[in-house]
C-alpha cells in the first residue's frame, strides 16, 4: 500500500490532470472553430463557412449527378429600414430572415450570411424550378408578414438570384457570381421577385 501511494498515486493524480487538460483543449477548439463559422448575429454559418462548405456541396452534386441550386437572397432597400427605423431594428429584421430561411430548409440544405443583408442558400439535389418555388414562397411569405420591432411594425421584400451547378457555373465563385448577376436582374426589374440565371 505505502508503494501505491509514494510512486503511482501522484503518477495517477498526474494522467487525470491530464486527461482534464485535454478535454478542456478540446471543447475550446470546438469552440474556437464554431465561431469562426458563425455569424453572430443570426447564428447561421458565415460566409467564410459557406464557401468551405460549397466545395464540399458541389462534389457531392457531382456524383450524385445531380443539380446544386445556388440562391442568393438580398433585402430590399434595406438602408431605408436602417434610416427610418434604427440599426437594431435592422437587425431584428435580419435575425427574423435568417429564421424564415432556417424554417423553411431541408436538412441537407446550407444557409448562411454571406454579408451584411446578403444571405446564400445552397439546395444540394433541388431542381431549379423547386428551389426558385421554395424561394419565391419565403419572398411572399416576408412581404406578407410585418416584423415587429417595438412598437413599430416593419414591411421588407426580399429579392434573390438562382444559379444552378453544373449548368451555370462548376466552382462556388462562377456559381456566386451569377446568381448575383440574376439577383441584380431581379432588382432592376422592380424587387420583390426571384429571377434564374440566364446564360448567354
Ligand atoms: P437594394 O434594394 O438595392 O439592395 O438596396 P439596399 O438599401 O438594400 O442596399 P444597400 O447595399 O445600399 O444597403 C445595404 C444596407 O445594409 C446598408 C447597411 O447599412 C445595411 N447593413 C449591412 N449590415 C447590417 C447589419 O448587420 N445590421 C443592420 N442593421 N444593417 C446592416
Ligand atoms: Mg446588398
Ligand atoms: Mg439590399
Amino acid at each position: 500500500v505505502s508503494h501505491f501511494v509514494i510512486l503511482e498515486a501522484p503518477l495517477a493524480v498526474v494522467l487525470m490532470a491530464f486527461g482534464i487538460f485535454m478535454l478542456a483543449n478540446e471543447t475550446v477548439t470546438t469552440d474556437l472553430r464554431r465561431l469562426a463559422e458563425e455569424d453572430p448575429l443570426t447564428g447561421i454559418y458565415n460566409r467564410r463557412a459557406f464557401l468551405n462548405l460549397m466545395e464540399d456541396a458541389c462534389s457531392k452534386g457531382q456524383s450524385a449527378q445531380a443539380g446544386v441550386p445556388l440562391l442568393l437572397v438580398d433585402l430590399d432597400h434595406f438602408k431605408r429600414v436602417n434610416d427610418t427605423y434604427g440599426h437594431p431594428a435592422g437587425d431584428d429584421v435580419l435575425r427574423t430572415l435568417a429564421t424564415l430561411l432556417k424554417s423553411c430548409a431541408r436538412e441537407s440544405d446550407l444557409i448562411c450570411r454571406y454579408g451584411g443583408e446578403e444571405f446564400v442558400i445552397v439546395m444540394p439535389g433541388m431542381t431549379t424550378q423547386g428551389a426558385w418555388e421554395r424561394v419565391d414562397r419565403l419572398r411572399t411569405t416576408l412581404g406578407d408578414n410585418a416584423v415587429m420591432h417595438g412598437d413599430a411594425s416593419i414591411h421588407v421584400t426580399l429579392s434573390a438570384g438562382v444559379a444552378v451547378f453544373p449548368e451555370h457555373g462548376t466552382d462556388e465563385l462562377t456559381l456566386l457570381a451569377n446568381a448575383d448577376h440574376a439577383l441584380y436582374q431581379a432588382k432592376h426589374s422592380g424587387r420583390n421577385q426571384v429571377t434564374v440565371y440566364q446564360t448567354g
